[in-house]
């Protein structure tokens, strides 16, 4: 009985999204994918601390080097002597 209702919910779910349906947990997961497939930030967090000086931007204004970000040319630059 309980397999009957459960091969019946999965039947529901599949004609409910061949219909064009929308499950909510289910195709935000899949959106944030597709968002992040072509972008860097796939690495690091979506709004992102500068590596160097501690300052938080959004990704449009980071600069994304060896998976860390940075505010600025500067803080990539002091970065980057440091690490020398
Ligand atoms: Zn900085």
């Amino acid at each position: 009985m309980i397999l009957r209702l459960i091969i019946f919910a999965i039947i529901a779910i599949v004609i409910y999204r061949f219909l064009g349906g929308r499950i909510a947990f289910l195709d935000r997961k899949r959106e944030f994918q597709d968002r992040d497939s072509d972008n860097d930030f796939t690495k690091v967090a979506p709004t992102s601390e500068c590596a160097e000086c501690g300052t938080y931007m959004t990704e449009d204004d980071a600069i994304i080097y060896h998976k860390k970000s940075y505010c600025s040319n500067e803080c990539l630059e002091k970065a980057q002597k440091r690490i020398r």
